[in-house]
């Protein structure tokens, strides 16, 4: 019998997640200068990190044959007075992917189940399928996650509701009054997660404290990371706000070690640095008005959006009436700008589009006017 048949079907039934397209790859099937790509693929701060995060990177260079502090007392002492909420109450994470796999692991298992949208974030399905237990998902409505249908959708196996606010990639946002009430329908012994990656990207009218709401509902996580506004992605590290409790099992479900040192130290440091985090929340602003004019000029559609992300339509070709994104996706890839098919996300006529410096979004419209206009 084959090696590989001896793991358990779940697990041989998993599929992949689909990263966006790495510069140097595309440099190098295409043979284009690598200076010269445009990466719009997956939600990277265009602005870099904070000088203060580098700075904190270099001191903590010395610190490398060290093991680092598995209970990263630092980070968590600076989130906690960040949040109002104590140092048991929060979990660090490798990414705050890693958090969700923690959930994962905590509470779903063979014959349990998870509950999530359609168009919701890949992780979601990929942490459930890999316990064995089995993903719920809910069609969605205008894009967007229809709670009423999730909550109508919970079955006694359900143990976790995956919410991603800002969702992914349709960048729908779940205002918070429906959020509170759908937390207060909620059985009590179900958790919740609010995935709140793109948080920072919100309008200040519309952002609300999640945080609170951990004192009266037990069964509420929330994920947040330094991917997304702190530049930080390629260091790998994000928290959890939970109920004590929670907490504890998630930090015996993870690895002792699981956020290195570095990336302990650059988190710590770039929370401190808001006009960092201010000055990228307005570039991005910017930006998508730009893109969202751009689009609007050529006479594609898009959802819009709350994150630091688009998703545009593709209009289909007229006789055959097939997805046009995926062709017009590679014909961007030749012209080195990288963007994400959806396809997989059951959105196979969209792509999405990450907010770039003016002169990459710029670049983007102006490879898209050439690709439409052909
Ligand atoms: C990018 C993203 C994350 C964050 O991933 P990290 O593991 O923290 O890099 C989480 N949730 C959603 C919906 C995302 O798009």
């Amino acid at each position: 019998m084959d090696i590989c048949e001896q793991s358990p079907t779940y697990i041989r039934a998993i599929a992949p997640y689909e990263p966006g397209k790495p510069i140097s790859e595309l440099a190098r099937e295409y043979g284009l200068d690598e200076r010269s790509i445009i990466k719009l693929a997956s939600n990277e701060n265009p602005l870099g990190f904070s000088p203060r995060a580098r700075e904190a990177i270099e001191r903590e260079l010395a610190e490398v044959p060290r093991y680092p502090d598995g209970n990263a007392f630092a980070l968590k002492a600076a989130l906690s007075k960040r949040f109002g909420k104590p140092m048991a109450s929060i979990v660090v994470g490798n990414g705050s992917n890693d958090l969700l796999e923690l959930v994962a692991s905590a509470f779903l298992a063979p014959g349990r189940a998870s509950v999530f949208s359609q168009h919701a974030f890949a992780v979601y399905p990929l942490a459930t399928q890999a316990r064995g237990a089995r993903s719920i998902v809910v069609p969605a409505k205008n894009f967007g996650h229809d709670l009423p249908a999730m909550l109508a959708a919970i079955t006694p196996e359900t143990r976790v509701v995956f919410i991603a606010n800002p969702n992914n990639p349709t960048g729908t946002f779940v205002d918070a009054g429906d959020m509170e009430a759908f937390l207060g329908k909620v059985p009590g012994d179900i958790v919740v997660v609010v995935d709140e990656a793109y948080t920072d990207y919100l309008p200040p009218e519309r952002r609300y404290d999640c945080a609170r709401w951990l004192d009266t509902h037990r069964n509420l996580v929330v994920t947040r990371t330094f991917s997304k506004v702190y530049g930080l992605a390629g260091l790998r590290v994000g928290f959890a706000l939970c109920d004590p409790g929670v907490a504890d099992l998630l930090n015996r479900v993870r690895q002792p070690f699981n956020v290195n040192s570095l990336a302990l130290a650059a988190a710590t440091a770039a929370l401190e640095d808001r006009e960092f985090v201010e000055r990228s929340f307005q570039m991005n602003r910017e930006g998508m008005l730009q893109l969202e004019r751009g689009f609007d000029a050529l006479g594609l559609e898009y959802i819009p959006s709350c994150g630091n992300f688009i998703s545009v339509r593709i209009p289909r070709a007229g006789g055959d009436g097939k997805p046009q994104a995926g062709a017009v996706f590679e014909r961007l890839l030749r012209l080195g700008v990288i963007v994400r098919p959806v396809a997989g996300y059951q959105m196979p006529d969209h792509l999405r589009v990450t907010v770039g410096l003016p002169q990459e979004n710029e670049g983007l419209l102006g490879a898209l006017r050439k690709i439409l206009k052909d």
